[in-house]
């Protein structure tokens, strides 16, 4: 099916990302459904926080993917706290908690919540995503393809399950690895399935969380993409195992890209942006400095913002704020507390020449110079990193491209500039401005901003 899918052009899609306040790290949960009848199933990414292969996967099955047919629940972050401190497990496996664990377990919450998702009655099928070492072999040929190892297979824990729908999970598996095979990278990377046969007294795959789900009336399959492989080519091969076994169980979706690996690594690498406070100010942190100065935050209000994507966390750390995406350290935001002027939704500017009208919490793409022109002299503009002797106040300056000094931009490019708009000394918005050789041909010049994302639907029996 991957290959027939069209290549749809959308909007980046921000789908499915509801404000939050601080990070709590609690994972989320996000539901691609369709009004056409169909399983329903659920991904659970990022259970142990050092397998990004699966979680990335997870994640752009949320922004990336629209679904046609039937229903895809998806959990992207399950051990978010682990994710973001590049551990395994933070508090121990959290794979290992399924069969037993203690309330006073910091795991605890988690574990109960995806317990009771797991066990809703509209979840027919549940997919484990996991990144495991060397490649599975069914025979031992050396001790990176053997039978110890668990990289490109499919995990059953036994042929047939006692379950209503899909008990015939070994055939299955069978049937999505054929169509897996014919986009392998390498003759290396072939999949194989792998029945762990729990239930013959696996001690250790009987705490899982596939087994808990095929124990409580659920199929369930673990997905292993191998460790050897960089993270873009494991979530390729995830993508690719999702969208083959969802053929298989009749689930229809779109991509809006093209599934190779060189473009699932431009897919994890761009989308990085945070809008805060209700699109009063608009970040891209896809390529930031390691810290970020004077962020006009608001004053005593809790600090809201929405990403683009579910793996994006904000946590306090000292005077600011920590920003991780997936195992990466992103950046730091050193703020500058303000009150909030909320008289402003837009702003008119000159892009190379060309009157628009441009949004607050927006980027627009420049190739020579930019003009900010407020309709009226109570609003100041400050563009940070430019001077100009005498000028308090950067409004009706024509701003050329290498005019701002470089240290002061938002990306390590030195491309991304923030514009930002005062009001009596309240902040009343900001834009940013992206000095680019090229502007893309099918925005031309268009200001870019979050889509106005949709809640996420938590579903009311999660906690
Ligand atoms: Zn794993």
């Amino acid at each position: 099916m991957q290959r027939l899918l069209t290549t749809i052009l959308m909007l980046l899609s921000f789908a499915a990302q509801a404000a939050k306040t601080e990070s709590s790290l609690e994972f989320t949960i996000h539901k691609l459904e369709s009004d056409r009848e169909g399983p329903t199933v659920l991904v659970v990414g990022g259970i142990q926080g050092d397998e990004p292969g699966g979680f990335h996967a997870a994640s752009l099955l949320v922004t990336h993917y629209k679904v046609t047919q039937g229903n895809v629940w998806i959990v992207p972050n399950l051990n978010f706290t682990s994710i973001v401190q590049r551990s395994r497990g933070v508090h121990g496996d959290m794979n290992r908690k399924f069969a037993e664990v203690g309330k006073n377990d910091p795991d605890y919450e988690a574990v109960q919540r995806i317990k009771a998702l797991i066990r809703n009655p509209k979840v027919d099928f549940i997919f484990n995503m996991h990144d495991g070492s060397g490649f599975y072999r069914e025979k031992h040929t050396d001790w990176l393809h053997s039978p110890k190892r668990w990289g490109q297979s499919i995990i059953i824990d036994q042929e047939k399950l006692a379950v209503e729908r899909y008990a015939n999970v070994g055939e299955l598996s069978r049937q999505a690895i054929t169509k897996i095979n014919q986009h392998l990278l390498d003759e290396e990377h072939t999949y194989h399935v792998k029945n762990t046969r729990t239930r013959e007294g696996d001690m250790e795959m009987a705490k899982t969380l596939t087994y808990f789900a095929i124990n409580n009336g659920k199929a369930a399959v673990g997905l292993e993409a191998s460790k050897t492989l960089s993270t873009a080519k494991r979530a390729y091969y995830h993508l690719n195992a999702l969208e083959a076994y969802f053929e298989t169980l009749g689930i229809k979706l779109e991509r809006n890209f093209e599934l190779s690996p060189k473009v699932v690594k431009r897919k994890i690498d761009e989308n990085i942006q945070i809008a805060f406070y209700e699109n009063k100010m608009l970040l891209d942190i896809a390529k930031a400095r390691s810290k970020i100065g004077y962020v006009p935050l608001q004053k005593d209000a809790a600090l809201d913002f929405r990403p683009s994507n579910p793996l994006i966390a904000i946590t306090k750390k000292g005077k600011g704020y920590k920003i991780n995406y997936g195992n990466r350290n992103l950046t730091f935001l050193h703020p500058q507390f303000f009150d909030y002027d909320h008289s402003l939704d837009s702003i008119a500017m000159e892009v190379d020449g060309i009157p628009q009208d441009v949004a607050v919490g927006s980027l627009v793409e420049v190739k020579e110079n930019f003009l900010v022109k407020p309709e009226t002299d109570d609003y100041r503009v400050n563009i940070i990193g430019w001077t100009k002797k005498g000028i308090k106040n950067e409004a009706w300056q024509k701003i050329s491209k290498g005019s701002i000094a470089k240290r002061f931009s938002v990306d390590k490019n030195g491309e991304l500039f923030r514009v930002e708009v005062y009001r009596e000394e309240k902040f009343s918005g900001m834009i940013l401005v992206r000095f680019t050789e090229e502007v893309a041909d099918n925005k031309p010049n268009a200001p870019q901003a979050l889509q106005p994302a949709q809640p996420i639907s938590l579903a009311a029996l999660s906690r």
